[in-house]
Parts: structure tokens; C-alpha cells; sequence
């Protein structure tokens, strides 16, 4: 493996489930829902199959499924065209390292937030650019995890060429405020930045918080990719169909890296998701009120184990400090868990470059049957 691969020879979500697997814990660490999405969704992807749509779709994707993703990105009041602005990927992992290889030189400056999702970093490093990341600051009244805009200033410099943003953000359930938008917006305008943002939880949202697209923020049009997919908001995480919009040059240099990754992905899958965006956003609606429910579920069942567990404001993550139950560093604790009470969980400090800041939080997955959250809770007792 060349070097600048090393640090990420193996995911966190690989190991951990696959040491879940094979103690039988309950997997709570790796983000994935155990029910299906809808079923005319589903219907749609097994009709497509049976009709014969199993070749390969064109290169930008599936001309309704991009119509279906633009008149989706019109709820949020940002207009593209489906035929230059649109570009299917392979989940939106895909969508930000073809952004990134198409937009970012090697030797640049881009800047990631902390804790970021782990293929951020990965993907930066193909690239051969440089990471500068910036941490989420915790509120010590609210233990909110919000943006540290001096932070962020100071992150950017001549050599930046483009920011990522996750938001809702994985994994603290931050769900970033207008006023922390505009932030963003204002330095990216100011020092001439591309915005990549990941908008995968955008419709999991709780107690009304708000998403706001980045490219919804004055002078951020012109000079965000929109990345976003299907996986999240109709449970269908394994179908792998993402999507960049933008403008039509910044959706090309996309497009260039993408069709010699993948060239083009998931032609069944394809027509199926532009059902579900089109008819069944009244599903996701009630989707997002059982992850609230669960979300509360889990993070009284957390509290009750002896965890000080971290406000969600969105995704379908919490975190929770390890420190009440006697255990400084939670990644040590989560290499335990398995194997001593049959429960899995990730560590923060992994998807960060300061693993002492976030030594003390571990993160939880709760969109999950409430008998196999209830179940994790029930062990999660034994560690008092
Ligand atoms: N996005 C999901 C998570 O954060 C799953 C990631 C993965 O398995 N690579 O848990």
C-alpha cells in the first residue's frame, strides 16, 4: 500500500462489525438500518430489473432519476439542470472523492471539520492535497457540538482550494445553524473556496431543527457541489445511489473522475429511487419521527447504563461520554464491548487528527428495531 494510504488501510466500521459478528454483539456501531425502505420503492428496483433495465445507464445517470433529484433540490429553492447539473454516482462517497479528484490539485489545502467521517480523509489523500481540520467545539451547557468559526478562519489560507461540510453531521447528530452557514459561506466567498457538502441525513432531522443547504447561502450557488443520495433517507444504504449537484463545470470535473472509477453504477436502482424521491417523502416523514422516538429511546437507555450522552439533533447517531462510567478513552472501551457484553460501538477520536480531544465520546447507531435497541441497553447495564 503506498504511504499515503496507510492510515487507512482498514475502516473502523469493517473491524467493528466484523468483530460484532463474530462474538454475535449487537451492532450498534456501523450506521446502517435493519428494516427495508419502501415497498414500492423496492417493487420499482424488481420491475426495472424484470423489464430488462440491466445494462449501463447513461454516464450522468438515469435521465428521470436526475429530473426526480433536481425537482428535489427545488424544495430547498436551488434550480439545476438535470442534464448538466446532475450527476449519479455510486452513493455519495463516490460523489465526494470524484469531486474532489476533479477539483482539488495535488498539494492544496482542503479543509475538513472534526470529527469527519472517515472516507473524507481517504479521499483528500488520493488526491494527493493536504488536510487542514478544524474541531467542533462542544457547548458546556448544552454539550451541543457546534462550529468554531476563528477556528475555521485560521484553517484557511492561500493554498485552500475547497471546504467539506457535513450536515447534518455525522457522527455527533449536530444538525449546523443558519448563522454557522453563513459563516462558512462568508470565507468561502471571501477567499474564492469551493463548498463540498455532504447532505445525506438532510431529511433526518429532529424537534424541528432546520437543514439548510449550503448552496442556498448567498454567492454559494456558483460554487458549491450538493452531494446527497438515497441510502439514508429510504433505508436502502447497500443500493449505493448517490448524486453531486452543481454548476454545469463543477458537476463536470466531477463527472470526468467518475466515469473512470465506476464509469456508471446501479441501472435497476436507478428509476426505483426516482419513484421514492417523486412518491414517498410522506414515508421519510414517518421515518423521521420513529428516529426520534429511537433516538430517545437509546439515549435514556444510554443515560441510565451510567453514560452522559450528547444531544442529536439530527442523523441517526448519538454520542456518549465514557468518562461517568470510569473509562477515560473510549476507543478502548469499544475494542472491549463486544467481547464483554455483547454490544459494538465506534470510537470518535478515530474520525479526527486530535484523538485526545475526543478521547471520551463513542458513538452510537439507533436506527435500529426498538427489540434490538432495547436488547443493547438491557447489556449495556453490566458495565455499571
Ligand atoms: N455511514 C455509515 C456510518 O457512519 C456506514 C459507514 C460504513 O460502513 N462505511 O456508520
Amino acid at each position: 500500500l503506498v504511504p499515503r494510504l496507510r492510515p487507512f488501510a482498514a475502516t473502523i466500521f469493517a473491524e467493528m462489525t466484523a468483530l460484532a459478528q463474530r462474538v454475535g454483539a449487537v451492532n450498534l456501531g456501523q450506521g446502517f438500518p435493519d428494516t427495508d425502505g419502501p415497498a414500492a420503492m423496492l417493487a420499482a428496483a424488481r420491475q426495472a430489473i424484470a423489464d430488462g433495465v440491466n445494462q449501463y445507464p447513461p454516464g450522468p445517470g438515469n435521465p428521470d432519476l436526475r429530473q426526480a433529484i433536481a425537482e428535489h433540490r427545488a424544495r430547498y429553492g436551488t434550480h439545476y439542470d438535470p442534464d448538466t447539473e446532475v450527476l449519479v454516482t455510486a452513493g455519495a462517497t463516490e460523489a465526494i472523492a470524484a469531486t474532489l479528484l476533479g477539483l482539488v490539485e495535488a498539494g492544496e489545502d482542503v479543509v475538513l471539520i472534526e470529527p469527519y467521517y472517515d472516507s473524507y480523509a481517504a479521499a483528500v489523500a488520493m488526491t494527493g492535497a493536504r488536510r487542514r481540520v478544524v474541531s467542533l467545539v462542544e457547548d458546556p451547557e448544552t454539550g451541543r457540538f457546534g462550529l468554531d468559526v476563528a477556528a475555521l478562519r485560521a484553517a484557511i489560507g492561500p493554498n485552500t482550494r475547497a471546504v467539506l461540510l457535513n450536515s447534518p453531521h455525522n457522527p455527533t447528530g449536530t444538525v449546523f445553524t443558519r448563522a454557522e452557514l453563513a459563516a462558512v459561506a462568508e470565507l468561502c466567498v471571501a477567499h474564492d473556496l469551493i463548498a463540498i457538502t455532504d447532505e445525506v441525513y438532510e431529511h433526518l432531522t429532529f424537534d424541528g431543527a432546520e437543514h439548510v443547504p449550503l448552496a442556498t447561502l448567498p454567492g454559494m450557488a456558483e460554487r458549491t457541489v450538493t452531494i446527497s443520495g438515497a441510502g439514508k433517507t429510504f433505508n436502502c444504504t447497500g443500493w449505493k445511489i448517490g448524486w453531486a449537484c452543481g454548476t454545469a463545470e463543477l458537476v463536470a470535473a466531477a463527472r470526468a473522475a467518475k466515469q473512470f472509477l465506476t464509469f456508471v453504477n446501479g441501472a435497476p436502482f436507478q428509476p426505483a429511487v426516482a419513484t421514492a424521491l417523486r412518491h414517498e417523502l410522506g414515508w421519510v416523514e414517518q421515518l423521521r419521527g420513529e428516529l426520534a422516538r429511537k433516538r430517545d429511546r437509546l439515549s435514556a437507555g444510554l443515560a441510565e447504563a451510567g453514560f452522559a450522552v450528547r444531544p442529536c439533533a439530527g442523523t441517526y447517531f448519538v454520542c456518549a461520554d465514557t468518562r461517568p462510567l470510569g473509562f477515560a478513552d473510549g476507543a478502548e472501551l469499544c475494542w472491549q464491548l463486544p467481547e464483554r457484553i455483547g454490544v459494538a460501538a465506534v470510537p470518535v477520536q478515530v474520525f479526527t487528527d486530535h484523538p485526545e480531544r475526543w478521547r471520551h465520546l463513542i458513538r452510537f447507531a439507533f436506527c435500529k428495531r426498538d427489540d434490538v435497541l432495547d436488547e443493547a441497553i438491557q447489556r449495556l447495564h453490566k458495565l455499571a
